[in-house]
């Protein structure tokens, strides 16, 4: 099973937000992880995701630097998943 495609990998991005809120079944912790051994790409997100966690807990003592691209669309996305009232 060493082939991994995108939309996988996009899938993750949720599994890991509550990763790092430490929300995740063990289970799917356990899935999480094992797929982040496979891959870089999802490691490299996960360590990002890591840092803008950190800036915006932060955010009042250090201002962010400007984001990557990447960087922009996961705070995006967790805005996103944070605010679920409607528009
Ligand atoms: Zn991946």
């Amino acid at each position: 099973m060493a082939q991994h495609d995108h939309h996988h990998c996009l899938d993750l991005i949720d599994l890991l937000n509550d990763y790092l809120d430490g929300e995740l079944s063990a289970e799917s912790c356990a899935e999480l992880e094992e797929h982040l051994r496979q891959c870089p790409e999802c490691e490299a997100l996960l360590s990002s995701l890591r840092q803008t966690v950190n800036i915006l807990h932060h955010f009042d003592d250090l201002p962010p630097p400007l984001p990557p691209t990447l960087e922009e669309r996961l705070i995006g996305h967790m805005q996103r998943h944070m605010q679920t009232r409607p528009h």
